[in-house]
């Protein structure tokens, strides 16, 4: 961390890594436009990641549809777009490695079983995610292997977020051992989005913050693969009515491209700036890059 922060800013890449299960909605243009402005705002690249590994939820032609907005909000990226789905080998990689430390172990459990225990344990189920209680952890007791988990180091993992400050959190107690490789023969989303952001060179993760949750497990992973840690940034994600996270499971429309100044003013806003007003799409998005430059260029103000 120390070391990256002191870098210079031309160093920096960032990214926008969206999951292809439906068209840009008003959320996913907040996390878009806020990693496109801090990239561009530090002279940075701007890369785009498709994050298609979880089969059942990817809408075919989801990413083309993503790629063609990106292009009519005037928001450029560089480079080619990765494809998780062409990197399992990669992921392969870096689980052997994680495997060879002892850090890996196969599991047994079902969803039901894993509550039954807590159940069991603690006499209740905590809201939320569940945290794994490590019952395969000294074996499967002969039952058949389903996922793989990473042994979780005891003890609180820290982060500094540049939006929201220093973040900890238990990771062994509060999350478990987290799934690596999933029952259904996917590669996880932790270990996938760490293995690529260092691939990719990534400096920093500009993203919502409904995935600030999964930042210490990203930690972890990223020390015991000897990888380097980017910087952080976890911006507001956008609600509705009913306070829940805009998705395409919650119903959010997609972004209407025949109004691309409207849906980047809108993102702009939320993110928490007075409006642009400005009369075309690249004028808003120069001076908005000045604008975020301003207030979060690191090692300015
Ligand atoms: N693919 C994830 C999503 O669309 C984002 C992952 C990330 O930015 O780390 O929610």
């Amino acid at each position: 961390m120390q070391a990256l922060s002191s870098r210079p800013p031309q160093d920096y890449v960032g990214r926008f890594a969206p999951s292809p299960t439906g068209p840009l909605h008003q959320g996913s243009l907040v996390a878009a436009l806020a990693s496109y402005l801090d990239a561009r705002a530090h002279g940075g690249r701007w890369l785009v990641r498709i994050e298609d590994l979880d089969a059942p939820r990817v809408v075919d032609g989801a990413d083309r549809v993503i790629l063609g907005q990106l292009q009519a909000l005037g928001l450029a990226w560089d480079g080619e777009v990765l494809r998780q789905s062409s990197r399992h080998h990669a992921y392969r990689e870096a689980f052997d490695r994680l495997r060879r430390q002892g850090a890996v172990y196969a599991c047994g459990c079902t969803r039901k079983e894993i509550a039954d225990s807590i159940l069991h344990a603690r006499g209740y189920l905590p809201a939320g995610e569940l945290p794994y209680p490590g019952t395969c952890r000294d074996g499967l007791h002969g039952r058949p292997a389903r996922a793989w988990r990473l042994r979780v180091p005891q003890g609180r993992v820290r982060v500094v977020d540049r939006w929201m400050g220093p973040v900890e959190q238990d990771v062994a107690a509060e999350v478990g051992d987290f799934v690596l490789f999933r029952a259904d023969g996917m590669w996880a989303y932790q270990l996938a989005v760490v293995v690529d952001d260092a691939a990719q060179g990534v400096t920093d993760v500009v993203r919502g913050e409904d995935l600030l949750g999964s930042t210490p497990r990203q930690k972890i992973l990223q020390d015991m693969l000897e990888l380097p840690a980017p910087r952080w940034m976890h911006v507001p994600v956008v609600v509705n009515a009913e306070g829940q996270k805009l998705s395409k499971q919650t119903g959010a429309a997609a972004i209407d491209v025949r109004q691309p100044l409207a849906a980047l003013e809108a993102a702009w806003r939320h993110l928490q700036f007075e409006p642009l007003q400005a009369g075309e799409v690249s004028a808003f998005l120069a001076e908005a890059v000045r604008r975020w430059a301003r207030r979060w260029r690191i090692g300015t103000g």
